[in-house]
């Protein structure tokens, strides 16, 4: 079945979040993977971010304190690290996506590489594709006009507002593909608003 593309749009809030895990995997509830937790420790206005993304003592009550999974206590030597996000919300029904988690099919303007480079709409669009995170407004890692600004390797087209946003080789673009793209394991296209399938 393809994917529908949808959009996320900015809420004008943050988090910072804190997490606990071990570099071995032996978590009891996932062979293979590692115990870990991650939870919010703040959340509030875009533009307080910055002073509140702080390192928080060992002994901050926030810092989870078992694994996510399978419960298991952190022990004093468990790593710590921390990160922040902007709070994202789905355009058409409204619910709050975590980007780092989002299903196939989200789609976002990620503001802060718009200097680096931007799309016909002064945008720069992602997608998040079931082989991982598409950077439409991107070079193609086999573009053939590398010393081009001018062009893109993918044209855009619609918008993903609408379920419009369609991506192909008609504008200014180069020899790379054929408007489709290779991610991880999924090749496919972008057609009226949906992800195909893939092959
Ligand atoms: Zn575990
Ligand atoms: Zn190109």
């Amino acid at each position: 079945m393809p994917y529908k593309v949808f959009f996320c749009v900015p809420t004008g809030r943050a988090e910072f979040f804190v997490q606990r895990f071990y570099d071995k995997a032996t978590c009891a509830a996932k062979p293979g993977d590692y115990c870990r937790a991650r939870v919010q420790a703040w959340a509030g206005p875009d533009k307080e971010l910055e002073a509140n993304n702080r390192w928080p003592a060992d002994t901050d009550p926030r810092w989870p304190k078992c694994c996510e999974a399978c419960g298991k206590e952190f022990a004093a030597d468990a790593s710590r690290s921390t990160g922040s996000r902007t709070i994202v919300a789905r355009a058409d029904t409204g619910e709050e996506i975590d980007l780092c988690n989002a299903p196939v099919g989200a789609c976002w303007d990620a503001s802060w590489y718009r200097d680096e480079r931007a799309g016909p709409d002064g945008r720069r669009l992602i997608v998040k594709t079931p082989g991982g995170d598409w950077d439409i407004d991107s070079r193609a890692s086999n573009c053939t006009m590398p010393n081009d600004d001018a062009h893109r390797c993918w044209v855009r087209h619609g918008r993903p507002e609408d379920g419009t946003l369609n991506v192909d080789k008609n504008g200014n673009t180069c020899q790379a593909g054929a408007g489709s793209i290779i991610c991880g394991n999924y090749h496919g296209f972008l057609r009226n608003g949906y992800l195909t399938d893939g092959c």
